[in-house]
Parts: structure tokens; C-alpha cells; sequence
């Protein structure tokens, strides 16, 4: 074993890869970041003869490295199976020029459960590893999708319970019923009267709390985060692309070594960091192109040096990427700040204080690997209804942000490279987005007719999340205030 985890805010905090997973977020507010990036260590080709299963395997072995292959093996078994509605776990579908990787195959339609499906095993896993006997609490904070893709994954997980804020208005209704009809006796959904960033930040601040943190143990209990602030969301994610990458590679679309692109629509920052460490691990990856809706902090960021949330919060018809603080761009920060954490802590707490931080130009020269656009509602709809009538491919609002940014990037550079698009959720859960841009008559029907009429359209049949919740009774129903977070977390746990 030698891979070990620093927080990104105090280089004195170094724990091992099942330790991160366990604790979630280091005790000084920091992330946990591996202390070096392992490269690859079979070759592309050997890969591309792997099933998804084995390439999981051979991609996380190397940075949880304090688990045994017996426990790995067993931890990917239990997540990659029938749960997934193809063998495949993530299939390419070309259109429009460029690969559209569909991560959206597993229980909730959406590329969550790519981590969600395995995070509960790794977590169990790694309590039995380290001798902890607590119950452990995992507090999520959603902009829809974490949300359900969590409770699915942890859902009568024995030695765990699992809570669940999401913004009650910020969500769309198919991921609302998906949540709020949640089976699982350890398993608890909570509206909040605010925006994304309220949860998050409200979620943050309950980690953060020493005083319920004494009275947890006390009780038996400990927290820990299935957000992708998470390291165990993060190591399954790197996954995907180097299946997507061996994939082209196997079936003869791109040589050995050739460069691609991956283009990402992005909220948090956690799906293109996995890209990010991908290429670092040595996956021949060109640029990252980092797609943003109209909440579009990312692409001033990339293009000015300076983060600033200091804007309107706008709510979008791709609300998985509503968000105006990126968490995981502090991991990204921290290695650009040549690992230097007094640096980044400083970095963040201007964040906090007054919203806003600039990089220095030497840490922008680093970003060079990065591309960052935006879409507008209207581009984003435009997009989806050209690659229906175009391609006879229907998409979802979140992939339309990354496919009409991919077309101003292939605009603007002329750039011939192969493209993978991270497809990161099903059509069927934004059924209303997806037929309105498609035509805007639709929006007469309910909401589970529109998806009958997405099935004739598209010709893919309904999935089975959207047919279990026609019916589903309402479990949840707790709606509270922003400043009511913490008082309603000690209630479940009975403090
Ligand atoms: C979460 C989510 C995103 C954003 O991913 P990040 O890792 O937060 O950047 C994009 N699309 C969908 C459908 C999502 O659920």
C-alpha cells in the first residue's frame, strides 16, 4: 500500500483511500486529493479486451490501494450487474459527429449511479477495514440527481442511513417523485425552502459541526458524504473513460495513442475532474471541454482567471447543473496551486467571505488542457430538437448543454479530433424539457403521457424507473427551512 490522501486545506491531514471514503470531507472543510496520480498499468489495448467490470478493476485497484483484490472484486460485482439494463454498463451511441457515451444505464436513469452503485459497498467495506463500529450517516445534498442515485444505493444498506435535502423547487417533478417515493427503512428525503448551494452549503456546515459530532459518537453514530466531494464518488468515475476510450479502440474508431476529446456538462466539477485524472493517469486525452448552462461561473473562470458566484442564481431546464459553486474545482485549484494548501485554504475562504477569488497567471497557465462555453436555453433546445430530426437521437437538457457547446468549440477551432460526449442523464427524466424542445404542442400532456409519446419517438422503450413511479405511494413529505437543516437531522437520529 502507498497511495495516500491529503486535504486539500491542510498538508498535516494524510489518510488512506478507505479512511477518505469513510470521513467524506477532511476535518478542516478541505477535500481529500491522492497524494500522486498512478499511471495506468496495462497497456490500452489489453483494456480494450476487458469487460467493464475488469477495466473498473484495473482503474480503481490503483487508487484504493489499501483494499484487498478480494474486497474490490467484490465491491464491483455487487454494483455492476442487472441493475444496469445493458452489459455494456456504459455504451457509445455515434451521432452528430462524436461519441455519446450513455452513462444513464443503471436504476435511476442517470450518470450518478455510475459511483452510487458501488459507493455503499466501498463504504461498508471500508468501516469493516478500519475496525468502526457506528452506524454511519450519509448526508447528501442534491440537485436531483445525487439525490435519488444515493438513496437507491444506500436503501437498506445494514450499518448505514441515508438523508437527503434537495431544493423543493429547483428540481424537476420526475426527479421529485423519484425521491419522495423512496422505499428503505434507513432512508429519509427532506425539501428545502432554497436553492441548490443553500443545501450544499447548509450540508457542509451540519459535516462541519464538532458539537454534533461529539454527541454523534456518542450515540453511535458518523457522518459521511455521498456527494462527489467524496473520493469514492470520484475513483469510480475515472472508470468510464478509459471503457469509453478502449471501447473506440476495440472496435477499430481510433488508433492506439490517439488523442480524443471529452466534453462534460458540468455542475459540481466532479465528472470532468475524473476526465481530468483520467488523462493524468495517461488515457490519450486531448481537451476537456467543460459545458455550462446559463449558471455559467465555469466558462468566466476559465476564460477570465477569476471565480465569482456573486450572481443571480438561475434556474435552468438542466437544474443537475444549476450550481454556482463548483465544490470539486477546489481539488483542481489545489493542484494548479502546485499542491500548496495554505494557498487554496486561502483561496476558499475569500470564497466564503466575499464569493469571489482570482488565480494567479502562473496557475492559469496550467489550465491549458481546459476548454469552457456555455449554452443557452434556447441553444440547448435548439440542439436537441436538430439530433432528433437530424439523428433520430433524442437526448436530455444536460447532454443537449455538453453537445451544443461541443458545436461552438468545433466552430470556433476547427478541431477534427474524435469526441466523446458524457451523456449524463436519460431523456425520460426531463420528458417535459426534451418533447417541448422537440415541439412545444407537447407540453399539453401530463407528465407520464409525455413519456409514452418520448417512447414513440425515439423508439426506446420506457425504463423501468420512470414505469415504478406512475404508481409509487409519496414516503417523504418534509419540507423545512434553510436554517432547519441541522434541527431535523438531529430529529431522525433521535439526538
Ligand atoms: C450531476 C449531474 C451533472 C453535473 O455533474 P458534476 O459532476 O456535478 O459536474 C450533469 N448532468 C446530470 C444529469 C447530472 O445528474
Amino acid at each position: 500500500m502507498s497511495l495516500y490522501y491529503k486535504s486539500t486545506r491542510d498538508s498535516s491531514v494524510r489518510v488512506t483511500a478507505s479512511q477518505a471514503i469513510l470521513k467524506g470531507l477532511a476535518p478542516d472543510g478541505g477535500l481529500f486529493v491522492p497524494e500522486s496520480l498512478p499511471m495506468l498499468d496495462k497497456s490500452l489495448e489489453e483494456l480494450a479486451e476487458m469487460p467493464y467490470a475488469k477495466v473498473a478493476y484495473e482503474v480503481m485497484k490503483l487508487l484504493l490501494d489499501d483494499f484487498t483484490k478480494e474486497e474490490l472484486e467484490a465491491c464491483i460485482a455487487r454494483a455492476y450487474d442487472e441493475k444496469f439494463d445493458t452489459k455494456e454498463i456504459a455504451p457509445l451511441v455515434e451521432a452528430d459527429g462524436a461519441y455519446y457515451l450513455e452513462l444513464f444505464h443503471g436504476k435511476t436513469i442517470a450518470f450518478k449511479d455510475m459511483a452510487l452503485s458501488i459507493l455503499p459497498h466501498l463504504m461498508t467495506t471500508a468501516a469493516k477495514k478500519n475496525d468502526i463500529h457506528n452506524e454511519i450517516v450519509i448526508l447528501t445534498a442534491t440537485s436531483g440527481d445525487t439525490g435519488k442515485a444515493a438513496l437507491a444505493g444506500f436503501a437498506d444498506v445494514e450499518g448505514t442511513k441515508i438523508i437527503v435535502f434537495y431544493p423543493k423547487d429547483g428540481v424537476s417533478p420526475i426527479q421529485e417523485r423519484q425521491m419522495v417515493t423512496q422505499k428503505g427503512s434507513n432512508a429519509y428525503v427532506i425539501g428545502i425552502k432554497g436553492n441548490f448551494d443553500d443545501a450544499q452549503t447548509g450540508v457542509k456546515n451540519i459535516l462541519g459541526d464538532k458539537e454534533l459530532e461529539k454527541a454523534m459518537q456518542k450515540a453511535g453514530f458518523q457522518f459521511s458524504s455521498a456527494n462527489s466531494i467524496n473520493i469514492g464518488r470520484l475513483v469510480p468515475q475515472i472508470v468510464y473513460y478509459v471503457y469509453a476510450y478502449t471501447r473506440l479502440l476495440g472496435n477499430g474508431s481510433i488508433k492506439a495513442g490517439e488523442q480524443v476529446n471529452v466534453v462534460v456538462p458540468t455542475g459540481n466539477f466532479g465528472n470532468i475532474l475524473a476526465a481530468f485524472y483520467a488523462k493524468n493517469m495517461g488515457l490519450p486525452v486531448k481537451k476537456l471541454i467543460c459545458a455550462s448552462n446559463e449558471n455559467k461561473v465555469l466558462y468566466d473562470f476559465f476564460k477570465t482567471g477569476v471565480y465569482d458566484r456573486n450572481r443571480p442564481f438561475v434556474l435552468t431546464t438542466s437544474p443537475s447543473m444549476d450550481i454556482l459553486i463548483s465544490s470539486n474545482l477546489e481539488r483542481l485549484i489545489y493542484r494548479i496551486a502546485e499542491n500548496d494548501a495554505g494557498k487554496n485554504a486561502g483561496l476558499m475562504s475569500e470564497l466564503k467571505e466575499k464569493g469571489c477569488y482570482s488565480i494567479t497567471d502562473d496557475m492559469r497557465s496550467q489550465l491549458a488542457d481546459f476548454y469552457g462555453n456555455y449554452a443557452t436555453e434556447e441553444e440547448n433546445a435548439a440542439v436537441i430538437k436538430r439530433l432528433y430530426e437530424q439523428e433520430g437521437y433524442i437526448i436530455d437538457p444536460h447532454t443537449a448543454v455538453a453537445a451544443a457547446v461541443y458545436d461552438k468549440y468545433r466552430r470556433e477551432t476547427n478541431d477534427t479530433a474524435k469526441t466523446i460526449i458524457a451523456s449524463t442523464a436519460s431523456p425520460y427524466k426531463f420528458t417535459r424539457s426534451v418533447m417541448n424542445a422537440i415541439n412545444p404542442e407537447h407540453d399539453a400532456l401530463p407528465d407520464l403521457d409525455l413519456a409514452d409519446e418520448l417512447c414513440r419517438l425515439s423508439g426506446v422503450a420506457v425504463p423501468q424507473a420512470i414505469e415504478e413511479i406512475r404508481t409509487a405511494p409519496v414516503l417523504h413529505d418534509t419540507v423545512c427551512e434553510v436554517g432547519e437543516m441541522c434541527e431535523n437531522v438531529k430529529k431522525i437520529l433521535g439526538l
